[in-house]
């Protein structure tokens, strides 16, 4: 992989470019995809963003989210798209398996890929150029590293702010977790600059909820979490049949495995969700025990230090003993 620097010089070309992310998009995901969009765009290349999937409905709102395409849904439509691509930009995730049913189209794309991300372990040679920093708090701060860097400064309108902003706001808690640096908060003020309404956005987030999101927060709070104070971890496992009960939809459950973590002595938080396709697992945690790495070691996945996911094959029931072992087996670096 080519340092990103070696694009800069031709980005006045005009290309076929196409941008995409991890599948099930959150608001860095998106707001870096359509930021990015609204910047090529104004260099004159004819760009399009495809998601691998569905995206939450809270993230609707996003300058340009109405014109983006879903694979898994419209393959009719992403497939020509990607067969004249000249550049995939490849934006929040590092290893081509997070593209889930995309994942064979891009390995046989010949075209240039371009990586732009923030997550632990990249698969380098999957990319032709790219820029991987565990350091930033967002991929979104990277794609504006990205418009400054090459010289853009002046481009930069209030749909790449209001873009940029969502991802860099959620990916780091609101501006609490330590990624949020004093660099942050300066492109943070240069974003505001433009003139975005940052309270709509926070309202568009984070209270745009149905009521059925709400109800199933507090049955699950009240009867699916454990709380293992020997081991400072708790644990959510949600049955299928509770997401059916409840209507939840993609983008519901976000935020949730965070609930635990603000229990005293709390260090890690999971959440394991039978999706019916799959048990899909989130982790988090607080200061120095390192969830990425159990994420990778438990679980086939990865992600930050203190913010990873993963996936089981095995039954809900089998996915939480495994759970409970593995927090066993880390008992000391949890206390
Ligand atoms: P979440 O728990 O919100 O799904 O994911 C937390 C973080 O871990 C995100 O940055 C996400 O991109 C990453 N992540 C989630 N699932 C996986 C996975 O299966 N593999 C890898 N490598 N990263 C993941
Ligand atoms: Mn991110």
């Amino acid at each position: 992989m080519r340092a990103i620097e070696d694009i800069y010089g031709q980005l006045n070309k005009p290309r076929k470019v196409v941008i995409t992310m991890h599948q099930k998009p959150d608001a860095d995901a998106m707001g870096s995809a359509l930021g990015l969009y609204h910047f090529l765009q104004q260099l004159g290349h004819t760009c399009t963003v495809i998601s691998p999937t569905n995206w939450a409905d809270w993230l609707k709102w996003m300058p340009g989210c109405n014109g983006v395409i879903d694979f898994e849904y419209s393959p009719e439509k992403a497939n020509p798209v990607l067969d004249q691509a000249e550049w995939l930009f490849c934006l929040d995730f590092n290893v081509l398996s997070r593209t889930r049913f995309m994942a064979n189209k891009i390995r046989k794309m010949t075209c240039e890929k371009i990586l732009i991300d923030h997550h632990q372990q990249p698969e380098r040679e999957s990319f032709t150029y790219g820029v991987s920093d565990t350091g930033k708090s967002s991929t979104s701060e990277m794609v504006y590293d990205l418009i400054l860097g090459s010289g853009h400064a002046d481009k930069i309108n209030v749909d790449i702010a209001s873009c940029l902003y969502a991802g860099v706001m959620t990916d780091t808690g609101s501006f609490r977790f330590p990624a949020a640096s004093a660099s942050v908060h300066r492109m943070v003020a240069t974003l505001k600059d433009t003139g975005f309404n940052h309270t709509r956005i926070h309202e568009n987030l984070f209270d745009n909820f149905l009521e059925n999101r709400l109800r199933f927060f507090g049955y699950v709070l009240q009867n699916k979490m454990e709380i293992y104070y020997e081991h400072n971890a708790a644990l959510i496992a949600i049955p299928w049949k509770d997401l059916v009960r409840f209507e939840i939809k993609t983008g519901d459950t976000e935020g949730l495995v965070n609930y635990p973590l603000t229990i005293q002595g709390i260090k890690m938080a999971a959440l394991i969700i039978d999706r019916d396709e799959e048990v899909k697992c989130s982790f988090r945690s607080k200061g120095d025990f390192d969830v990425n790495t159990f994420a990778r070691r438990y679980f086939e996945g990865g992600g930050h230090f203190n913010a990873a996911g993963g996936r089981s094959s095995d039954t809900l029931e089998q996915t939480v003993q495994r759970f409970i072992q593995a927090i066993k087996e880390n008992s000391s670096q949890l206390q």
